[in-house]
């Protein structure tokens, strides 16, 4: 006889793909969004329902197919725990009990979650738009207010740093020319109306510190010699704040090695390490680099024919500063033992239980391209869906 409960559905929405499982009284959904998926397979490990598998990585990642995502969920496998929320590092999944974001795994078992390691020293940041630049996952959140130009509304640039502009004209020697009133509409030239009382022309010179950007075209204009122009940088710092959003941050440390006050700290969520057989891999492929969610891996600068030295040139190579260990190229990448990833570690915070442990163990079983070696002398072929 067929049970009525729990029921089954997955369906997708725009980039999303929800799992639902109806229970009497409950709804459980696990919400897969397609679009920050990596593919890196961590999820597939952990999950102790063997409910998650790898999709077609590369080939979801570089569009040539589009109704498929880079993993796979079981809906009817799926125990809806979390754990697959916990570990992935691109935040790419969400679980909902009756609507509401919720993880019981951590939050009945105490499973422990990635300890993010990431801060800006306001005080060093300059607030300059490099970490944001290079940030390959929008990890950045840069409020500084907008200056003049194409946006509406923004600030005036004199407001940009926080600067004393004092004006004096000598009395003596200015004529009321009128000629830095012609040139800035930060100066008025007020003349008194000329009257044989005075017999001369007399007036007096009213500036408006708003306006003045102290470029001193009045200074070197005036043909008397009667203006000064003092401007003294009060705060040589723009206002506002950047911040890292942990929540889209992959801990690949491009802001890191690239800030010019040394603002940034983030330290790697995997330890290990990660070697390119680059004589084996196929000209003109490439997929690991379309698919390396933290750009880490590049197609090297052909060097000059002089330079090479009989070596052979690489055709990909890995920037070890930048990889994450996440595994999303080996996945992908179709050629065997071309990619092969070792990890030694993996930071979190919270007790390390047994399941924990169990998919450390599994996380930290190296493994290579095309072929995954799941445990010592057993070899599984990737898995590879069809539609
Ligand atoms: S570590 Fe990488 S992902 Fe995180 S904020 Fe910095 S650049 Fe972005």
């Amino acid at each position: 006889m067929d049970t009525f409960f729990p029921k089954f559905s997955k369906k997708r929405s725009g980039v999303n793909v929800i799992m639902e499982q109806k229970l009497l009284k409950n709804v459980n959904n696990l919400i897969l969004n397609g679009q920050t998926c990596t593919g890196c397979g961590i999820c597939a490990e952990a999950c102790p329902e063997e409910a998650i598998s790898l999709g077609l990585v590369g080939a979801v990642r570089r569009g040539v197919v589009d109704y498929a995502e880079p993993i796979n969920i079981d809906e009817k496998k799926c125990s809806y725990c979390g754990v697959c929320v916990v570990m992935c590092p691109f935040n790419s999944l969400t679980l909902k009990i009756d609507g509401e974001e919720a993880l019981p795994i951590v939050e009945r078992e105490g499973f422990p979650e990635y300890d993010m390691a990431t801060t800006i020293d306001q005080d060093k940041c300059v607030r300059c738009t490099i970490c944001e630049d290079v940030c390959p996952r929008d990890a950045i959140s840069r409020e500084v207010p907008a200056f003049e130009g194409t946006v509406e509304g923004a600030l005036e640039r004199q407001t940009v740093l926080a600067a004393k502009t004092t004006f004096t004209v000598d009395d003596e020697k200015c004529t009321r020319c009128g000629i830095c009133s012609e040139l800035c509409p930060a100066i008025d030239v007020k003349r008194k109306p000329f009257s044989a009382e005075f017999g001369a022309v007399v007036g007096d010179v009213v500036w408006d510190e708003k306006l003045c950007d102290g470029c001193q075209v009045c200074v070197e204009a005036c043909p008397e010699e009667a203006i000064t122009v003092e401007r003294a940088v009060e705060s040589a710092k723009l206002t506002g704040k950047v911040e890292i959003l942990e929540e889209n941050c992959c801990t690949c440390r491009w802001c890191d090695i690239n800030c010019p006050t040394e603002a940034i700290t983030v330290e790697k969520i995997f330890e290990g390490d990660i070697e390119f057989n680059a004589d084996k891999c196929p000209a003109g492929c490439s997929t690991c680099v379309e698919v390396c969610p933290a750009n880490a891996i590049y197609l090297p600068t052909p060097k000059a024919a002089k330079d090479l030295r009989g070596e052979n040139e690489p055709v990909i190579a890995v920037n070890k500063d930048f990889c994450i260990l996440c595994g999303a190229c080996v996945n992908a990448c179709p050629g065997e033992d071309i990619i092969t990833l070792r990890r030694t570690g993996i930071r979190v915070k919270g007790k390390e239980t047994d399941l924990f442990l169990k998919i450390k163990d599994k996380l930290c079983t190296p493994r290579t391209s095309m072929v995954k070696e799941a445990a010592k002398d057993e070899v599984e072929l990737k898995m590879m869906e069809t539609a």
